[in-house]
């Protein structure tokens, strides 16, 4: 297909790889221009760039589908459709396994994203009553996990709280079998705690609004929102969204993916327990003693969740109220304070949700995971939290931001080494490129020995009195001198005198910028620490759900030595992914929010250029025309240029790559500008490039 767009600039080219001169300026510029088109989408090569439009365009109907199936990827609009149609025919005709990883802070359009990648697969592969089942069935995966995962937030009312990532499984002809999903960090502290204006995750209001009287009574719940301790009074209903139709959607997914109504009941009277926690009030009372203690201020509350979990309510009661401590060889019960009481009903809390969420995720992908054995191509689909700089950043910032450092390496990795191997199979010359390698950081932080999250492990398992305070010093000692390590110790031994510094706090330059992070909460977040006693309840009830949530309150198994940390796991967890996506081919969506107050058509310059900057844009413009700015197969080139000679024009006899050369070598281009490979030409500089355009339309 011929283009008969100019390619005169980047902007109208819709490629930033052509951007002449690249700068940070030119670049948002450029990105500005297009969005006030309607222009979403811009390419940096083949890595999309979507900035948020904050409003429905009419770019996602079946047309446009058909129009982006087996479309010439360079031959049509920059559109996501055309990076999930790319990846799923690489896939299928090149069998290679693919990967798309979605990026871009909280709002920018990830989900959204990774829904319309979904759904364009779902729509180009082919029919039929099995295939339609699976396809189906992936897809209503989303409103589940939404509901559980997903919360209004100050930045976006349908914000993720958790990491995605989705294998899709694909047979030999390219019909999805099943998928895999992984799911990375959920939000857990949101169960307890949320700030004025946000609110608890959607399902406790869907569970509310939507659950039928009896249901609402089977789960002995009201349905008054305002009723609860952990939902938020005033902002419960949120406007454009539907709670109780959500609700319904939620259950016909779960239908759909092949739960049973029991399983439905029991993840139901689960969540109504994590509820109805919050509810369980505290009191103090002094023993004989006179040391002070805590007891369940109203028992009502603490009786129905029993009888929810059919446990004895002086089970519970105990495990609330009291710990026990191994002293010498003996077991003593110890009564805790009110504040220690409240602190072990949120971590239960907390824990039971977040362990019902994994059991959520497990359940799921019992239903559509692939039979062992089938030969299977996979496309992988990757949803995660973008870099965070906050005023406040603190454990959770440090574990995100860690994951995007390993997300910016294997990006350099992956498309140095793609540049590569298209340079070795087309026969030409690979100089080199200068990059900036981080990896000097991903060690700072997940050294096994001596990174700051071994240290923080290390920390955690001191027996006696643990504290954040020596952890900074000691993290201050051990880096005094790296290079990406900054703390009020290592400044003022540099003789810098910095205020922007506050104590207790040490400061990492990450590739995307400097982040201050306060370590006060690091040492209880990464232990994670649920008292044994609560456990051991938890355990000791007769709901087979809630029971086998919490294995290690078996109390045969009570010397089981302590659970690995919450650092130590997502380590593991990073470790893995990051294995499964260097075994694929990478495709990239970078998600823009261009600004604060979800307005549609407003751009605020200062916001995007934030974003360009954590998203490493620039750097990726410059790894992406590392060698040759540009390429193109030598018939397409020569279909496109061949009236710029009089030898090719109008027909040319010779093959395709000889007419390229003649073209080209009519016109002053200097040699160390092109480059011909086996099946492309390349063109070093984007300037060449619009020369060759701007004479083309003399
Ligand atoms: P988080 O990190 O908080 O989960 P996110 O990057 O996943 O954020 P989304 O939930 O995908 O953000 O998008 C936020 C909102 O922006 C959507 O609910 C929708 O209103 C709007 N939006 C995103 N992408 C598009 C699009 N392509 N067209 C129209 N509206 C969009
Ligand atoms: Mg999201």
């Amino acid at each position: 297909m011929e283009t008969t767009t100019s390619l005169l600039d980047a902007a109208a080219a819709g490629d930033l790889v052509l951007l002449d001169p690249l700068t940070e300026q030119s670049l948002l510029q450029t990105l500005q221009e297009r969005f006030h088109r309607g222009d979403i989408y811009t390419y940096i090569g083949n890595v999309l760039i979507s900035v948020n439009p904050y409003r429905p365009l009419p770019i996602y109907t079946p047309e446009k589908v058909q129009e982006y199936h087996n479309c010439n990827f360079f031959a049509v609009k920059p559109h996501i459709y055309a990076i999930a149609d790319d990846a799923y025919h690489s896939l299928c005709d090149r069998d290679r396994d693919q990967c798309i990883l979605i990026t871009g802070e909280s709002g920018a359009g990830k989900t959204e994203a990774s829904k319309l990648v979904m759904s364009y697969v779902a729509a180009v592969s082919s029919k039929g009553e099995e295939v339609d089942k699976v396809k189906e069935q992936l897809l209503q995966s989303n409103p589940v996990l939404e509901a559980f995962g997903n919360a209004k937030t100050i930045r976006n009312d349908n914000s993720s709280r958790f990491g995605k990532y989705m294998d899709v499984e694909f047979d030999f002809k390219g019909e999805p079998l099943g998928g895999v999903i992984s799911n990375y960090l959920l939000e857990k502290s949101r169960i307890v705690r949320h700030v004025k204006g946000e609110r608890n995750f959607h399902i406790f209001y869907q569970l509310l609004a939507g659950g039928s009287a009896q249901l609402l009574q089977q789960l002995k719940l009201r349905q008054d929102c305002r009723h609860y301790g952990y939902l938020n009074h005033e902002s419960s209903a949120l406007s454009g969204m539907d709670d109780a139709a959500n609700f319904h959607a939620m259950q016909d997914a779960m239908r759909v993916i092949g739960f049973s109504p029991a399983e439905v009941t029991a993840l139901l009277e689960v969540t109504a327990v994590v509820l109805k926690l919050g509810n369980v009030q505290l009191s103090s009372s002094f023993q004989a003693s006179g040391m002070e203690s805590c007891s369940i201020a109203e028992p009502r509350e603490l009786q129905e969740i029993c009888e929810l979990i059919g446990l004895d309510p002086s089970v519970l009661e105990r495990a609330l109220c009291s710990r026990t401590v191994k002293a010498r060889d003996e077991a003593v019960l110890t009564a805790l304070s009110v504040p220690q009481g409240y602190y072990g009903r949120d971590a239960l809390a907390k824990n039971i949700y977040s362990r019902l969420f994994d059991w959520l995720v497990n359940r799921i992908n019992t239903s559509i995971q692939v039979k062992p054995g089938e030969q299977r191509k996979v496309m992988g689909v990757l949803d995660i939290y973008g870099f965070e700089i906050f005023q406040d950043n603190g454990f959770e910032q440090f574990i995100i931001n860690y994951c995007n450092e390993k997300l910016q390496q294997i990006f350099i990795l992956l498309t140095l080494k793609e540049e590569q191997e298209e340079y070795v199979r087309e026969g030409i010359q690979w100089t080199p490129v200068e990059f900036f390698d981080n990896s000097i950081i991903c060690n700072l932080i997940e050294n096994s020995t001596g990174g700051i999250l071994a240290m923080l492990d290390e920390e955690c398992l001191r027996p006696g009195v643990v504290n954040e305070d020596t952890f900074l010093a000691k993290l201050n000692q051990l880096f005094a001198t790296h290079k990406r390590y900054e703390s009020k110790e290592t400044q003022s031994a540099r003789h810098i005198m910095d205020a922007s510094l506050p104590p207790r706090c040490f400061r990492i330059h990450h590739y995307a910028g400097k982040v201050t992070y306060n370590v006060t909460g690091f040492i209880e977040k990464n232990n994670d620490l649920l008292f044994r006693d609560l456990s051991q309840a938890m355990w000791a009830a007769r709901h087979t759900l809630l029971r086998s949530l919490f294995p290690e309150g078996d109390p045969q198994k009570a010397s089981l030595k302590l659970p690995p940390t919450a650092g130590y796991q997502f380590k593991a967890s990073v470790a893995t992914l990051m294995k499964n996506l260097y075994s694929k081919n990478p495709n990239y969506i970078r998600c823009i929010k261009p600004n604060e107050t979800k307005a549609a058509m407003l751009f605020t310059p200062e916001l995007v250029l934030a974003q360009v900057r954590y998203l490493g844009l620039m750097e990726n413009v410059r790894v992406r025309r590392a060698g040759y700015a540009f390429r193109q197969l030598y018939g397409a080139f020569l279909s496109r240029y061949k009236m710029l000679s009089a030898r090719t024009w109008p027909r040319w006899a010779g093959s395709d790559r000889d007419g390229a050369e003649q073209v080209l070598a009519e016109l002053p281009i200097p040699a160390e500008e092109l480059a011909f490979g086996h099946t492309k030409v390349f063109i070093r500089s984007p300037r060449t490039l619009f020369d060759l355009e701007r004479r083309r339309q003399e």
